[in-house]
């Protein structure tokens, strides 16, 4: 295992952002757990990323994208090399009913910005966290939607560091799944195709969904969302089939499967990742034992882990 320190790089990296040492990730992490990144980046902006990565390349230094962190479970031991934080690249431009947004952006301001512009199409994923890049990669969904609905196409920089143009295919896109989850890829931006609306209307509906996920309990604890996919195999939602388990409140260290959602795990009190992640085998190892059914998790373990189900905090 390599971890990467500044001081042993023989040399500067030259970019305009922010770069720092031994971050920890549980500040940039919904679950608000994990251990530290060696080495942690904010680019300025895009030609500032790219500078950073064709470093990063020469150096040999492996790096991981995060967006706003929503959906991963970073290990107790952190992640090795550098994390580059998207923030930065957030620019939106608006041509006719072509909505560009850099991939940094939140969602949820995406969708605001949308709403003011009176243009319709982003209101279902108001008030989810997350960026715009994790959503497409990630393929989010919610209220009836996903986000290939209205995605018209995306820039990306291709494992070669170059920007390429991926133009939305319907056949590259499925149930949580996107194209770049297959290929080593930065998205960039997202061009969403919206219709004419009308701003008061579409802030009514996305107060709606607003008032709907802090009734449901999104955000009365740390947590990824919702932790397992559904699979309509399975007859009911994940959420369902825990319950139905009598797993609702049960608890590892810290961590709980909430009492007011089962496929909604928590950080409830200072949880160690490897506390949340025994306890997403523990729900899997018990539905699978009373239904015969294997949960998927959606929430994706990034960083040094070892065998699945082993706390790091042993
Ligand atoms: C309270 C709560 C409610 C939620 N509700 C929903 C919901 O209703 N529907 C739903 O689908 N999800 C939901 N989620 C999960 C989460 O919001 C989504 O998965 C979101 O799309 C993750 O985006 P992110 O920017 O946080 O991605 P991250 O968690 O930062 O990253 C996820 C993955 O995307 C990759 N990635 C991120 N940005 C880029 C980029 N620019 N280029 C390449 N790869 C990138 C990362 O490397 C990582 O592999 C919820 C989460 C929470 C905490």
């Amino acid at each position: 295992m390599i971890v990467y320190k500044l001081i042993n790089l023989n040399r500067k990296i030259n970019i305009r952002g922010i770069i720092r040492e031994e971050e920890p990730l549980n500040k940039h992490t919904s679950f608000r757990c994990g251990g530290c990144a060696d080495l942690f980046a904010v680019p300025a902006d895009e030609e500032d990323l790219i500078q950073l990565l064709r470093e990063l390349k020469e150096m040999n230094i492996p790096w991981f994208i995060l967006g706003g962190g929503a959906n991963v479970l970073v290990s107790d031991k952190g992640i090795r090399g550098m994390v580059i934080s998207m923030e930065n690249l957030d620019d939106v431009s608006l041509k006719e009913h072509v909505l560009t947004v850099g991939a940094g952006m939140a969602v949820s301001d995406a969708a605001a910005y949308a709403a003011d512009q009176g243009l319709e199409g982003l209101e279902f994923i108001y008030a989810m966290p997350g960026s715009v890049g994790g959503a497409l990669w990630m393929n989010a969904r919610c209220y009836d939607s996903e986000i290939a609905v209205v995605l018209r196409g995306a820039t990306i920089l291709n494992a070669e560091l170059n920007k390429e143009y991926i133009p939305f295919r319907e056949e590259d896109w499925e149930y949580k799944k996107s194209p770049f989850q297959n290929r080593n890829c930065i998205i960039l931006s997202a061009e969403f195709s919206l219709k004419q609306g009308k701003s008061e209307d579409l802030w009514t509906r996305m107060l709606e969904i607003r008032r709907d996920r802090d009734e449901k309990g999104h955000f009365r604890a740390p947590c990824g969302g919702s932790t397992f996919k559904n699979n309509r195999a399975f007859g009911a939602p994940s959420g369902k089939l825990i319950e139905e388990a009598g797993l609702k409140g049960t608890r590892i260290g810290g961590a709980a499967v909430s009492e007011w959602h089962g496929n909604i795990l928590i950080n409830e009190n200072d949880a160690t990742a490897g506390e949340i992640s025994d306890l997403i085998k523990l729900v899997q190892d018990k539905v699978y034992r009373q239904t015969g059914f294997l949960l998927e998790p959606e929430v994706l373990k990034v960083g040094e882990w070892e065998e699945d189900g082993d706390a790091e905090s042993d």
